[in-house]
């Protein structure tokens, strides 16, 4: 019966349910955040090669792609710890360092669902605090919250769904106000869309804060969310006990492939941002002109709310858009139900996207 207690991680919609759903041939998904440009040509060009390998198991500690990571971050391998997405290095920094029924682990609210999720799994309390109206943080409310149980706060930089991340002194600041004993966990998923990354990240400490935890994802700027990719740099100490605990193989022989070939192709790469940066300010810059109101953001996304007089609810709005085989987010399952988030497209999918949101606010005149 405690199973029961949790729903089954609930995934936007895919193209496919859309497409039968409505009979339509043309969907576009900007729902989860992924890459607009799509998959890197290099790592398509080494994942043909590799397809020969996949009757072999994976190196359990993924040397190769633990050095290349550590080559691009700028730290020594020992620091790094790779896994089945960063969700697979959320979970078992939880299991390493709180101890079920003593132990709590802090975040922000709204934030992103996995630290609720694997703390309650694995008995530990989970606390939370407000975001202030404008969804930036408060972080002394978030340090008065720390006590002497606090094993873990996990900060989401840039933030999931509202796309804000805090300057990296003010985050430098808390992080060197933590008890040495609280992990102090930085979910960097979306900080390569920063502009520019060092104002916001403050990864150039891990030398320094023995107890700074940075995630970082494959799955957005790298383009691999299907191949399940995700990493943690942290403190060798620390990363030695990961490694002791993971499940060897969770970074399967594709995955590790694929992610050299997408450091190394940094061609891909800086299209990707340079994709991401423009087409957000073009997307906030119509929605500005449509009436709606887009929240500032660093991240691959954009939250916003309709215009004051819209009729529609966000809800409506969403399915509307659905029935037109444009697929975003709607953030009540967040607690956000008058907010949209929609991630930044190719130009071709940001320009449907707008057409269609146009077509269906002067619909609903
Ligand atoms: N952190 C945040 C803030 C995210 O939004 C996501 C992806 N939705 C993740 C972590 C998980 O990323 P991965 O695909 O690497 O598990």
């Amino acid at each position: 019966t405690e199973v029961l207690d949790f729903e089954p991680y609930a995934a936007g919609l895919s193209i496919e349910e859309i497409r039968e759903r409505y009979g339509l041939e043309s969907v576009i998904k900007l729902a989860s955040n992924e890459n607009p440009l799509g998959v890197a040509p290099l790592v398509q060009k080494r994942l043909k090669t590799a397809a020969g390998l996949a009757f072999r198991y994976p190196k359990p500690d993924t040397p190769r792609l633990r050095k290349a990571i550590a080559c691009r971050m700028g730290v020594d391998q020992s620091r790094v710890v790779a896994g089945n997405g960063s969700d697979e290095i959320i979970d078992i920094l939880i299991r390493v360092r709180a101890v079920p029924g003593r132990d709590n682990v802090l975040a922000f609210k709204p934030c992103f669902s996995m630290y609720k999720i694997q703390s309650k799994f694995l008995g530990v309390e989970f606390r939370q605090v407000p975001v202030e109206a404008d969804f930036t943080y408060d972080l002394d409310k978030l340090a008065e919250r720390v006590d002497e149980n606090t094993a873990l706060v996990f900060v989401t930089s840039p933030d999931n769904p509202s796309g804000f991340a805090p300057k990296a002194a003010e985050l430098e600041a808390f992080a060197r106000s933590l008890p040495p004993a609280c992990l102090f966990v930085v979910d960097e998923a979306y900080m390569d869309f920063a502009e520019p990354e060092e104002a916001y990240s403050i990864r150039n400490l891990l030398d320094e804060l023995d107890n700074l935890v940075i995630l970082r994802t494959f799955s957005k700027a790298y383009g691999l969310a299907g191949m399940r990719l995700g990493y943690g740099l942290m403190h060798p100490d620390l990363a030695d006990y990961l490694m002791r605990v993971r499940l060897p193989f969770s970074v399967n022989i594709l995955a590790e492939e694929a992610g050299i070939a997408a450091i190394e192709d940094t061609c891909f790469y800086e299209a990707t941002l340079q994709a991401v940066r423009s087409g957000r300010e073009r997307l906030a810059a119509e929605l500005t002109a449509m009436g709606c109101v887009p929240k500032p953001t660093q991240a691959n996304f954009l939250m916003f709310t309709l215009p004051e007089a819209c009729s529609l609810s966000a809800k409506d709005v969403f399915e509307k858009l659905l029935e037109r085989g444009i697929i975003i987010r709607p953030l009540g399952s967040y607690g956000l139900p008058d907010s949209l988030r929609v991630s930044i497209g190719n130009e071709h999918e940001n320009h449907a996207f707008l057409r269609g949101l146009r077509e269906v606010l002067e619909e609903a005149r």
